[in-house]
């Protein structure tokens, strides 16, 4: 008998599967053999230069360094819909320029809402890492989307909106919500879900998407804001529980190492910068 390999055997299911009005049903190929299309494409949401990096660890690793950092916002496109994971800062910084807030000047080339129109997309589902003001900056780019919102998270905006001067709190309370604790299956195959990691902030989660081509990846949100914080395990001054903070590195690292995902991290400039407007499969 002839062997054959195993691309040869996937374009024969290909084509079985093309024919298969003509066939009979039980030479028609198997359903897992035709995953649902996902994609994951990386959007410029900002610059921040962190001017004085030492906040990033309690421990004092980055002592009068500096840096720049990335502000990563990720589309997700699923035969089944679109979610949008991160709003970036906020959109009015196109026009009005750099501006400096305490340890950070923020900076923005193109706003959220004009990278998705570029590509003809309307999110039907946004969900956010967490609520800093870097993370929830354009919720109007994603309007008539519902939100899948983490209970936790959504309960601290609620206590925090009212001293957002920006308003983008409001903006994103009032939209309508999906509330979910721990963990939500976005498309319910398992291969988009939002996992919570708290210690950042009260309900700071990841996204896993597990893409045919790419493998698993998952986003790490701001558990990590460099890769050296990844190496280091450096915790910032100010997260809400730097115990829950270190729980939730463990968990994300038992997760990375079983399941072999790349793993990125969304604020590292050097690795997330060159991807922007790039799609993984
Ligand atoms: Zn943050």
């Amino acid at each position: 008998m002839i062997r054959r390999s195993l691309p040869v055997l996937l374009l024969l299911a290909a084509c079985a599967s093309e024919n298969e009005g003509s066939m009979p049903a039980e030479a028609a190929a198997p359903k897992e053999a035709a995953p649902a299309s996902l994609t994951l494409t990386a959007l410029d949401c900002g610059t921040i230069e962190a001017l004085d990096l030492g906040i990033f660890d309690v421990g004092g690793a980055y002592d009068g360094q500096t840096d720049t950092l990335a502000d990563s916002c990720w589309l997700i496109e699923h035969e089944d819909g679109t979610l949008l994971w991160d709003l970036g800062l906020p959109a009015g910084l196109v026009e009005g320029g750099p501006m400096t807030d305490g340890p950070f000047r923020v900076s923005l080339t193109r706003t959220l809402a004009d990278q998705l129109a570029e590509r003809g997309v309307t999110p039907d589902f946004v969900a956010i890492s967490h609520s800093h003001f870097d993370h929830v900056g354009q919720p109007e780019a994603a309007e008539g989307a519902v939100w899948l919102a983490q209970r936790d998270e959504r309960e601290a905006m609620e206590e925090a909106a009212a001293a957002d001067e920006t308003g983008s709190l409001a903006t994103l309370l009032a939209f309508e919500t999906e509330s979910f604790d721990g963990e939500r299956d976005v498309f319910g195959d398992g291969r988009v879900k939002i996992i919570e990691m708290r210690g950042h902030t009260p309900g700071h989660s990841v996204l896993w998407v597990d893409l045919a081509e790419t493998g698993p990846v998952l986003l790490a949100g701001d558990l990590y804001h460099l890769d050296r914080a990844r190496e280091l395990r450096t915790v910032p001054t100010f997260n809400s529980s730097e115990a829950e903070t270190r729980a939730s590195m463990a968990a994300f690292e038992a997760l990375a190492q079983e399941t072999g995902a790349r793993v990125i991290i969304q604020h590292e400039d050097a690795d997330v910068a060159p991807l922007y407007g790039t799609t993984l499969r």
